[in-house]
């Protein structure tokens, strides 16, 4: 993996459950305090206790419920979201990097900071890397988890075709001296035109400021300066809250742009790396986990010699389609910020809607990510989701996920894995709420079969565990 940021650090650890030789490798010598995600969906949430890890985010964050949260509409959480976890966590993003790599780090993974990649080029058998130190690595496939600038997708050559920026904001966190009263009517105020703007309380008086630039950076890379922000803030707000002190300043930008192809051979990209756009909806980090959970298991299949044919081209297949419709559902938020009649019009029109609950469940179903279903064909409504937590008689669903295998969930008890045992459990068990008399699932807790018949699961079981052996 190139990139110990969130998509890598999870991909890691997925790989490392199947017992994958896994070197990470990360420019940075020490953890980032940036923090930018500041927030984990539903879905994620719930891949996070399919491998018992929802503990340890639960012990260091918020819960929060938002729903119909677009585009500067809020809503109250819809009801019967299809999820046993209708919530979000409040976990700022350099926490999540540290519980994921503590993780990776606790099954094996070799993580290693202050490597930054420089070049690579590939051949039948592998891929060659070449750092900056002019030191060299070799490796059997190689997966491009280095965001947004991400050196192995240039190397590649792979096309990130999409919009530049043509706005810019400034972000960052820093201590005030305005009382808080007057900063809360001030913002509100401000945000009756100019939803690109905020002041919001953090931890120990500082607060995480959020103002329009004035133009497009001509270096991206460069942080902008407190001077900056005050002049800024001066400008939408009529005073600059006295800002000072700063712990960090950033800026980020509205481009949209997705890779052309998640998988040139031996290299994959995910995360970042794979697709930008802005940060409405607080997608971006989820959207990067969640692509690893689709490919860990697919790689380790890979390389553990049992993966059926095509089984990692369908990465690309699921993830590219999933990418593009959160990049649209963003042009859509950002339309919808607008500061001009017809966007303001626009917005009002879109609240009133989401007052529907089916819309609010629909709109929710989309920033979660509960609601995303790859293209398994036609079948049964379950096919292609993945499957919410369901009570079983012998515990929770999501408890028996935490190996990272594929699971056969059977009502019926007439059913066999026989030939796949070594990677598919089979629990015989009576759920409530399982409306179907057995499911297969894959190890990423998607529904590649729902059926009762053995012979038709005996034809499913191979195109996504391959061949039965013994
Ligand atoms: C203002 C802002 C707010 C956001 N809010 C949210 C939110 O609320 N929720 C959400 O889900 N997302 C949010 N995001 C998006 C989120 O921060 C990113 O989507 C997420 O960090 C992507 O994770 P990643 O691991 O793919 O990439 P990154 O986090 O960018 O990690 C890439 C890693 O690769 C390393 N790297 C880069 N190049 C090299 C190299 N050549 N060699 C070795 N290592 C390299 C970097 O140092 C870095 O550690 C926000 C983003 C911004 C800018």
């Amino acid at each position: 993996m190139v990139g110990g940021g969130p998509t890598g650090l999870m991909l890691a650890a997925e790989l490392r459950l199947h017992g994958v030789h896994v070197v990470v490798l990360e420019k940075l010598t020490e953890p980032t305090e940036q923090s930018r995600g500041r927030g984990l969906h539903a879905r994620s949430v719930e891949m996070l206790d399919q491998r018992g890890l929802l503990d340890r985010f639960l012990a260091v964050s918020e819960k929060f419920q938002v729903g119909g949260l677009f585009g500067g509409v809020v809503k109250p959480w819809p009801d019967r979201l299809d999820t046993a976890h209708p919530y979000g966590l409040a976990t700022p993003q350099p926490v999540t990097e540290r519980l994921l790599n503590e993780r990776a780090l606790e099954l094996g993974a070799d993580i290693r900071r202050g490597c930054e990649v420089a070049g690579l080029s590939q051949d039948e058998d592998g891929v060659s890397v070449e750092l900056a130190d002019g030191t060299h690595l070799r490796s059997r496939y190689l997966v491009g988890c280095d965001g947004g600038r991400s050196v192995v997708r240039k190397r590649l050559g792979v096309g990130f075709p999409g919009e530049p920026a043509k706005v810019e904001t400034l972000l960052g966190d820093m201590e005030v001296t305005e009382d808080p009263a007057t900063i809360a009517a001030v913002v509100a105020e401000v945000r009756k035109t100019q939803l690109r703007f905020g002041a919001i309380p953090e931890r120990d008086g500082v607060y995480r400021i959020i103002v329009p630039a004035d133009k497009l950076a001509e270096d991206r890379t460069t942080a902008p300066t407190l001077a900056e922000f005050k002049q800024q803030l001066r400008a939408f707000a009529g005073t600059d809250f006295g800002v000072h002190s700063p712990r960090w300043l950033s800026r980020f930008g509205d481009a949209t742009r997705q890779a052309e192809r998640y998988r040139v051979g031996r290299v994959l990209l995910a995360g970042d790396a794979a697709h930008i756009h802005p940060p409405t909806g607080g997608q971006g980090l989820n959207l990067g986990v969640q692509d690893a959970f689709n490919l860990g298991w697919k790689l380790a299949a890979e390389v553990g010699g049992w993966a059926p044919e095509g089984l990692l081209d369908s990465y690309h297949a699921e993830r590219h389609p999933v990418g593009a419709r959160v990049l649209d559902n963003t042009r859509a938020q950002i339309t919808l910020l607008g500061t001009d009649p017809g966007a303001t019009a626009l917005r009002e029109l879109f609240s009133e809607l989401m007052d529907f609950e089916e819309v609010n469940r629909y709109v929710t179903g989309i920033i979660t990510a509960v609601g995303v279903r790859y293209d398994f064909g036609e079948g049964h409504e379950l096919l292609g989701r993945r499957m919410r937590d369901v009570q079983l008689k012998q515990g929770r669903l999501y408890e028996l996920m935490h190996g990272g295998r594929g699971l056969l969930l059977d009502r019926t008890g007439r059913l066999s894995v026989e030939g796949w045992a070594d990677r598919v459990d089979h629990v015989v068990d009576v759920s409530e709420e399982l409306d179907a008399p057995a499911a297969l699932l894959r190890p990423d807790g998607h529904v590649a079969w729902v059926g009762e018949d053995q012979q038709d699961l005996l034809s499913r079981l191979p195109k996504w565990f391959g061949a039965a052996t013994g």
